[in-house]
């Protein structure tokens, strides 16, 4: 069986500080004349030399369909899988340095990305009868504020009955969907379809990634909200922000958190002790990538005990904007 790889495109800039310490990773000259520019949110071994004009860059990373990350090993002919997610300079070099053998089968094939044509988004954006959680948006929150989210965020609708939330990138091409399945009540159930596979190149990335970069969002603040529809629902009532979805507690991978670097962003998790913590141990990595991220704690450091006393346990934003506007 043939495991699918695909290449992490990495961000390179340049980082206005020079550092005149350091010994070029290329030519091996001292730095005192400023001639080795290294890149931002890296190690600062990578970079480009203006003395010998070569650019030193960090090994090119793959992801497989579960999101693990691949080196090409030269030495061993093969893909490794890297078990090491930061590019903190000592980790950088410990897994430079490490001889391993390999254990990855050799038979891996790299696949080039794909993207799902605007049209069918279009066809599912206008397909009747309408989705059930469009249905209850309708209801709750009125017509102009649905279509507003609906074009958004391009909601679609699908023949079964499902949810269509589409993962459109920053430079407006969709990568992927994913179909849930809710309630007339807006509530959503275990049910849902990942129509387009990573296997034939098409990948998952932050559901929202498109409004990041309009020039009417540049300025704002980005919140990660756990769910696409508490995302979609606080657009409506906070339009302040740009609302974003990482889909689930274990939504937040490398790749989609790159397009991130530089901005400034909050982190909401659902109302649990669990879902507040593991967000918080994100931290670190999120500051090591060059994010600047803040985690809104809406337990108010409650016990989970106490919010299922008080009925807020598991709840998402939406939940709680809705008790305050009662
Ligand atoms: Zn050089």
């Amino acid at each position: 069986m043939k495991n699918k790889l695909s290449k992490i495109e990495l961000k390179l800039e340049f980082n206005p500080k020079r550092n005149y310490q350091l010994v070029t990773p290329c030519c091996h000259k001292s730095n005192k004349d400023g001639k080795f520019s290294n890149y931002k949110h890296l190690p600062e071994k990578y970079g480009y030399c203006h003395s010998c004009g070569k650019s030193t860059l960090p090994p090119t990373r793959y992801n497989d369909e579960n999101g693990l990350q691949y080196e090409w090993n030269i030495t061993n002919n093969c893909f490794e899988p890297v078990v090491l997610q930061m590019y903190s300079q000592n980790v950088l070099q410990m897994a430079d340095q490490a001889v391993g053998h390999c254990k990855t089968a050799k038979n891996f094939v790299a696949i080039e990305p794909k993207y799902i044509p605007k049209a069918l988004i279009l066809r599912y954006k206008d397909h009747k009868p309408e989705n059930n959680l469009l249905q209850y948006i309708r209801l709750t929150y009125g017509n102009k504020n649905t279509e507003l989210v609906k074009k958004l965020y391009y909601i679609g609708s699908s023949k079964d009955g499902g949810t269509v939330f589409w993962n459109i990138n920053k430079n407006q091409k969709a990568q992927k969907a994913k179909v849930s399945y809710y309630t007339k009540k807006g509530k959503r159930t275990n049910k849902f379809k990942v129509p387009f596979k990573n296997s034939d190149g098409y990948y998952s990335c932050l559901f929202g990634e498109h409004l990041i970069n309009l020039p009417e969002n540049k300025n704002k603040t980005i919140i990660l909200a756990e769910s696409e529809k508490t995302a979609i629902i606080c657009a409506l009532y906070i339009p302040e922000y740009t609302w974003l979805s990482y889909g689930g507690i274990n939504g937040l991978t490398r790749d989609k958190l790159n397009v991130l670097i530089g901005r400034k962003i909050i982190l909401v998790p659902d109302l649990s002790e669990n879902a507040v913590t593991i967000m918080n141990k994100k931290l670190p990595f999120l500051k090591e990538l060059g994010i600047d991220a803040k985690v809104w704690d809406m337990t108010n450091g409650k016990t989970d005990d106490q919010l299922k006393n008080e009925g807020w346990y598991n709840c998402d934003l939406e939940d709680i904007l809705r008790g305050f506007s009662k």
